[in-house]
């Protein structure tokens, strides 16, 4: 049996060492479109931003671990197409790496606003490179306009408020993060970018942008304009399936799996952020760090014919000015979310679903939200 994975990133590392930790001996090729070996994203908008940790830093496997794996890594060259009858992935290269199972990891990719569309000094930020582009930008920039305050956009702004530039974050919705936590935690986190000085201005979406002499000027749908050195945008992402189009490979909202990750061929499975699993009735992508780990141990265990683990407590986390939000459950902004304990900066919130605790959020409260993530699924006490 020949296993190829493609996508070099969190999700197709742990399909890798999970397929070795079960006993797969046999060949194993990772193919990954950016150059690097697989690395941490998490970081990027964190420590790698703010210039304290560096790309040798969040290496997920060194070069000595990575050998050790016995991994054909092929990195540099991404997958352009797949041929089930084949049984082949063709590279954007021209070869075709033959497979007898296969594994989709590809991610998402980042979505663009067509009013910055080749603007210098405009930047999203998924890949390495887009970090140290962004960084080298920002060496000559003061002002710095975020666009979107999801969780990559809050956590871009805290980590630029950290280096004392002026942020101007914009975000259509009515407060920051209030499409992950709704309204009532988004004005919490609202309350943070406030405090430390960001411009952060709600309500309100991109209606043009124009180059000028200094950088960049952006008219807002409030008629107002921002001129900033460096743009970022972080308007959410798209599932990175470009190279499946006309495989047969069942794709929605990304690839479309079972509960096992199964796709809609023989032998292929999906994980990560670019799968839409089975879940409670509905498919759904997940795109959080502790998942992707979920999603490759489920997969490398089906694949070897192993039983299924119980599922754990869906988990992710954001770091913004030096507190850590932690979010346990299965749960959407529409639940019936309530603020049970703050003090102005840390906070503890839980979601109720259908009469259960399906969610549980807090800020500088970890101990709390540990005992509370105990009962989720649980009618709420
Ligand atoms: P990825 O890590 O994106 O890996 C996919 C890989 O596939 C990429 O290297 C991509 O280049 C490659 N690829 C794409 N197309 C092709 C192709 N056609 N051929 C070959 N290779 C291809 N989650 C949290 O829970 N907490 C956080 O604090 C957090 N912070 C984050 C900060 C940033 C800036 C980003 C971008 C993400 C963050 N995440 C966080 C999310 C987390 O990093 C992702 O959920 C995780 O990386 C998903 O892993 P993945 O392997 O599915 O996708």
């Amino acid at each position: 049996m020949t296993v190829v994975v493609v996508g070099a990133g969190l999700a197709g590392l742990r399909v890798a060492e999970v397929l070795r930790d079960a006993g797969y001996a046999g060949p194993l090729t990772v193919i990954g479109g950016e150059s690097y070996p697989p690395y941490d994203r998490p970081p990027l908008s964190k420590e790698v931003l703010r210039g304290t940790r560096s790309a040798a830093d969040i290496r997920l496997r060194d070069d000595e671990a990575l050998g050790d794996l016995g991994v054909r890594l092929r990195l540099g060259t991404a997958a352009a197409g797949l041929d089930p009858e084949r049984r082949q992935v063709l590279l954007a290269d021209g070869e075709a790496v033959d497979f007898d199972r296969l594994v989709i990891a590809t991610g998402v990719e980042p979505r663009s606003l067509s009013a910055l569309r080749g603007m210098p000094g405009a930047h999203s930020l998924r890949t390495l490179d887009d970090c140290l582009g962004l960084r080298h930008s920002l060496h000559s920039a003061r002002r710095v306009l975020v666009i979107g305050a999801g969780l990559i956009g809050c956590e871009v702004s805290a980590s630029l408020r950290a280096e004392g530039r002026a942020v101007c974050l914009v975000e259509q919705q009515s407060a920051p993060l209030a499409a992950v936590f709704g309204d009532k935690v988004g004005e919490l986190v609202a309350r943070w970018h406030r405090d430390e000085g960001v411009d952060l201005r709600c309500g309100v979406g991109v209606a043009a942008a124009v180059g000028t002499p200094f950088g960049t000027r952006v008219t807002l749908t409030d008629g107002s304009e921002v001129e900033a050195d460096v743009v970022v945008t972080g308007i959410g992402s798209t599932p990175a399936t470009g190279w499946l189009q006309g495989s047969g490979v069942e794709l929605g909202d990304g690839v479309l799996c079972d509960e096992r990750g199964r796709t809609s061929l023989p032998d292929v499975w999906a994980v990560g952020d670019v799968a839409a699993w089975q879940s409670q009735g509905r498919r759904r992508r997940v795109e959080h760090w502790t998942n992707a780990g979920v999603q490759a141990r489920a997969v490398a265990r089906d694949m070897m014919g192993l039983p299924a683990e119980a599922a754990a407590v869906p988990y992710f986390w954001s770091d913004q000015y030096g507190l850590r939000i932690q979010a346990y459950g299965d749960f959407s902004a529409d639940g019936d979310i309530s603020v049970v304990e703050e003090d102005g900066r840390r906070f503890l919130a839980t979601v109720v679903e259908d009469g259960v605790l399906a969610g549980v959020v807090g800020a500088g409260m970890a101990g709390k939200v540990a005992r509370l993530r105990r009962t989720v699924g649980q009618a709420p006490r």
